[in-house]
This record gives structure tokens, sequence and C-alpha cells, in this order.
């Protein structure tokens, strides 16, 4: 009997819930009819990319015959002097996805448990999962990370706690303090890994401070990424800070080439750029106020963000609602796999995309 190339694989991939792509925009549009749909769908900067970080990629096509640099030296320069730290406590990923699994893969084996809130990034259940540890989920309290009940979640087999702030898919963020309460609380060998992908969207008051814990020597990883507000996702850019012992763990298990050069080159320049920073800070909170009021004005009710996303609940079948927006050529990403059936997360877009998805949202409501 030949076994089954699923009696293969490992235990650990066989019960992962395989992830769907779907297919790309165009060829959607094309099946539909529909032209020109705005994409509200993945957190992405309406924007466009730091035109610095284009003219830096520019400058750097010619050399795409070179391997990168592995060490990713500029980018880890510019970051140590952006955060007043030595390059050591500097990592770079493919994405800041690349380091949640590589964190995972460093850390946690069969027997292990990992703390997550629950919904949070598919990404952290799904890496946990592929190493063999127990996932602890711990539900959000009014749509936020449970703190006190995540810390009061740790046994001797817990070696890694995920925190996204702001969390996704909700948009909300805990309060500094109770991130304070919360490392008090934690035991100092437990892995604490903080995920900021929209740290530069928060409003400052809630800005956490985590790389403090990194200073101080704690085992806390903090992961920034150039995929939201720096324009650059098709890059895959992020990057890790950690404590230097920490740091070369994941350079181990890392593979030598992991960030490209253009991704490289693009963001070192993006870093710089204040202006594309603020513009697109403030076009964030022109279109957050816009859609707070519009959407109240339509009486549906959404979680407050503290990222460029929103949570808008659409009292009704968020799968069919969304599928009847893309027909108009708005593309939002339904809730149903995060368990919130009724919920629709949108991608705060420019003004002209803002009034494209009321508009549309306001006449599926009155279709259905
Ligand atoms: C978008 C996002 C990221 C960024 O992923 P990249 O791999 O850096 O593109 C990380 N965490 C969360 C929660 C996100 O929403």
């Amino acid at each position: 009997m030949v076994r089954s190339i699923q009696e293969l694989a490992s235990p650990y991939v066989r019960e992962l819930v395989p992830y769907s792509p779907g297919k790309p925009i165009e060829e959607v549009e094309r099946e539909l009819g529909v032209k020109g749909s705005v994409k509200l769908a993945s957190n992405e900067n309406p924007l466009g990319p730091s035109p610095l970080a284009l003219q830096a990629i520019r400058n750097a096509l010619g050399e795409i015959n070179r391997y990168p640099d592995g060490g990713g030296y500029y980018l880890r320069r510019a970051l140590a002097r952006k955060f007043d730290l030595v390059m050591g406590y500097f990592i770079l990923g493919n994405g800041s996805n690349e380091l949640i699994e590589l964190a995972a893969r460093c850390f946690l084996t069969a027997g292990d448990e990992a703390i997550i809130a629950d919904p949070a990034f598919v990404v952290y259940k799904s890496v946990a999962q592929m190493t063999g540890s127990r996932q602890i989920l711990v539900p959000l309290r009014d749509y936020r990370h449970d703190l006190e009940e995540m810390a009061k979640r740790v046994t001797s087999k817990t070696k890694m706690i995920f925190v996204g702030n702001p969390n996704n898919p909700t948009g909300t963020s805990v309060e500094p303090g109770e991130i304070e309460a919360f490392m008090t609380e934690v035991p100092e060998d437990i892995i604490v890994l903080f995920d900021e992908a929209y740290y530069e969207y928060m409003p400052e008051d809630l800005q956490p401070n985590t790389i403090r814990y990194v200073a101080e020597g704690r085992y806390v990883l903090t992961l920034r990424t150039f995929s939201k507000i720096y324009g650059l996702a098709g890059l895959r850019v992020g990057y890790g800070m950690a404590p230097p012992p920490l740091v070369e763990l994941l350079n181990r298990a890392r593979e030598p080439f992991n960030v490209n050069s253009l991704a490289q080159a693009g963001a070192l320049a993006a870093l710089d750029d204040a202006n594309h920073l603020a513009t697109s800070r403030r076009l964030n909170e022109i279109g957050k106020r816009y859609l707070y009021e519009q959407l109240s004005m339509l009486g549906l009710s959404f979680i407050p963000t503290a990222a460029n996303f929103l949570l808008v609940d659409v009292g009704g079948d968020g799968g069919a609602i969304a599928q009847a927006l893309m027909r108009k050529g708005v593309i939002v990403r339904p809730m149903g796999m995060y368990g919130l059936s009724r919920h629709l997360r949108v991608t705060i877009g420019t003004p002209q995309e803002n009034e494209r998805f009321i508009r549309a949202l306001q006449e599926v409501l009155a279709e259905s």
C-alpha cells in the first residue's frame, strides 16, 4: 500500500487550515465585469509608496544580479540610530510575518504552550501549530486583548505570548499602562512577542513603549513592518527588535538572504521620508472621521480603531455583503473565518475610496 501524501505530512501541517489567497483582483474584476475596483481589504497604504523609496529602488535595480546584503547592514544601522540602540538589537524579515514564524520555530516545540488572543492575526495560531505546541486561546474582552487574563493563563509550560497591538482584525489597542501591568505579571523567562504592524498609525497617547523592555533585556520581541504606513507591502520587509542573544538565535534559523536588495533599498529610503509618513497619518485621520460619521448615519456600529482599518458590524451576512460590494467594485474583507460573521473589515482609503465604499454599502444595504 502506498501511503497517501497526507499520511506522509507532518501531523502539525496536516491539521493546519489552508490559507486560500483567492484569485488576483484583475481576474475577479474580469469575471464580474467591473473595472477600477478600490482595494480596501489588506490595510495597505492607499497613498502608495514613498517617492523616495521608489527612487531608491530604481537606483538599486541595476544590481539585482548580485545577492542582497544578508546582514542588512545599512537598514539595520538606520534602525539602530532611529531607536538609539546598537545594531545587534535588530533583525530584518521577509515581512514581519517571517519574523513571527522564525520566533515560533526558534522557541516552541511539542508540549509547549503559546498564549494567543482570539480573534487575533491568524498567523500567530498557525505558526504555533506548526511547531506542535498547544495554543491557549484567550477571548478578547470588548474586542480588545484581555492582557490580565492572558497573564493568568501562564503555566510552567508557557513559552511564548503573542500580543497584536493594535490587534488585527479588530483595530483595537491596549493602554500603555495595561502593558506595564502585564509585563509585571508575566514571568521573566517567557518570550513576549509584540506585533506592532500599525504602530505608526496609532494615536500618540496609545503608542506603547515596548522597546523599553527590549533595552532592559527582557525576552521581548517587538515587530514592526514596512508593509503598512510605509506603503511597501509588495516588497516584503519588516523588522524585529529584541535583546541581542534573542536576535542571535533568530539569525541561526533565518534564511541568509531573506530580505531582497530592492526591499532593503526601498525601506531605507522610506524610513527617512518624514513627509510621506505625516501625510499618510493625516489622510488616515481624515478618512477615519469621515467613516465614523457616515457609518453612524447609516445606523451601523463599528469598533473605534487605533489603526488604518475598521471593523464594521453590517447587521447581516458579512460574506454576502462583501460579495455584493465586490460587484460594485469595492473590495473589503468578510470576517467569517474569525468568527465574526456579521462584520466586515475595511481599510481606511483615500477620501474618494471611502466615499465609494460608503455609497456602495448604502446601495447594498438598501437592496438587501
Ligand atoms: C499586516 C500585518 C502584519 C504585517 O505583515 P508583513 O509580513 O510585515 O507584511 C503583521 N501583523 C499584523 C497583525 C498585520 O495585520
